[in-house]
């Protein structure tokens, strides 16, 4: 990589950082054998509970099956209907299908790329149970409105907080506004482990009691109920438990970053730096701009060594995996609209005002 080269993400300027820390937590997993459950894990979810402020987390194998977990602990049945965000990660509409209930997607606000409440009660059927929305790039999904709606008609909610550890809604922090909130660790992500590993955290003690038992076979020596296998282990979560205290720090970099940028990209050709709402804090786990210039940017930086990324090419509803739903672009206008003008920037806590500059130069030269 050519020193003038800007990563999209430096996970290893991170471990860099705590090095010493890190590499001494492996060697005490290995040196305990505590590879499964043990002292390590447990502590993790010590740790997290304790960050989000909830009552209860259950740690488990990576973010996605938190999401599974959750669904299957609140009983979904066959036929049930849940409505989700037309732009995420599919992990977050997969679940859903997964765990035997029937995708239903929402469009987005064209503002923060997140459900647009607006439109929730037209997906609303009488066999609707839940909804999932998502904190999409670090920015919350509007959980006053959505809190509303899901009261009104009795349905409960699963933040899927992925991208969004430490970001608030009105000061509240995300993960603590639903009947359950999932967590990925995945090495990219705003905390991140060097693996798969994720968590999902309830205020519900018989709900966390039973994603526990079935995230872990039904439970060790007795059996209650059939279960899966969806464990963190102990190498993942003793990394975890050495970066947690980072993450405060990590997510004011990454605030500051994205202001920067907010405020060097201003006025630059067509681009649209992303917004934040006036309720939210915002973490910031993707930096995406919208333009219609998108191709010459991509030249640009491949050329130059900048990476970037776009999360993701299509709305949910347009991928193969979907065809049967039969969708079409004018049922999710605003997604359709944001998935060829977004791209994602470098973006991440260690990342220098010399590395910002080089992207802000080449985003200047495009135009
Ligand atoms: C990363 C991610 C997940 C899943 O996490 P994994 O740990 O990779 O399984 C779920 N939803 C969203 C929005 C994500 O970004």
């Amino acid at each position: 990589m050519s020193p003038l080269s800007v990563p999209f993400a430096d996970l290893h300027a991170q471990y860099l950082s705590l090095k010493m820390e890190i590499d001494r937590a492996i060697e005490e997993v290995i040196s305990e054998s505590a590879f499964i459950r043990g002292r390590f894990v447990d502590q993790f979810e010590e740790n997290f509970k304790r960050l989000i402020g909830v009552q209860h987390c259950i740690s488990c194998a990576n973010g996605t099956d938190a999401i599974y977990i959750a669904m299957k602990g609140l009983g979904i049945k066959p036929g049930d209907e849940v409505i989700t965000t037309a732009h995420s990660w599919i992990s977050t509409s997969e679940t859903i299908t997964q765990a035997g209930g029937k995708v239903v997607f929402c469009d987005t606000s064209l503002d923060n790329f997140t459900i647009d409440p607006g439109q929730i009660e037209s997906k609303i059927t009488p066999r609707t149970v839940g909804i999932i929305p998502v904190h999409l790039y670090g920015h919350p999904a509007d959980m006053g409105q959505i809190l509303v709606i899901a009261k009104e008609h009795n349905l409960w909610i699963i933040e899927d907080c992925a991208q969004a550890h430490l970001a608030k809604y009105k000061g509240q922090q995300v993960g603590t506004f639903g009947v359950a909130a999932t967590f990925s660790f995945y090495p990219g992500k705003n905390l991140g482990a060097m693996g798969d590993a994720g968590a999902l955290v309830t205020r519900d003690s018989k709900l966390a009691d039973w994603c526990a038992l079935y995230a872990r076979h039904g439970g060790k020596g007795e059996h209650l109920i059939e279960g899966i296998n969806s464990r963190m282990d102990g190498l993942q979560a003793a990394i975890l438990n050495v970066k947690m205290p980072m993450l405060k720090e990590w997510t004011i970099k990454r605030r500051a970053i994205a202001k920067r940028y907010d405020e060097l990209l201003a006025g630059v050709g067509d681009l649209e730096v992303p917004k934040a709402s006036p309720d939210v804090e915002h973490v910031y786990h993707l930096y995406v701009i919208k333009t219609a210039n998108r191709e010459a940017i991509q030249k640009k930086f491949s050329e130059n060594g900048v990476g970037f990324s776009v999360n993701y090419p299509k709305a949910l509803p347009f991928y193969p995996a979907y065809a049967q739903l039969g969708h079409t672009p004018t049922d999710f206008p605003n997604a359709h609209r944001d998935q060829s003008r977004i791209l994602s920037l470098p973006i991440f806590p260690e990342m220098t005002e010399v590395q910002q500059d080089r992207v802000v130069g080449f985003l200047r030269e495009c135009f």
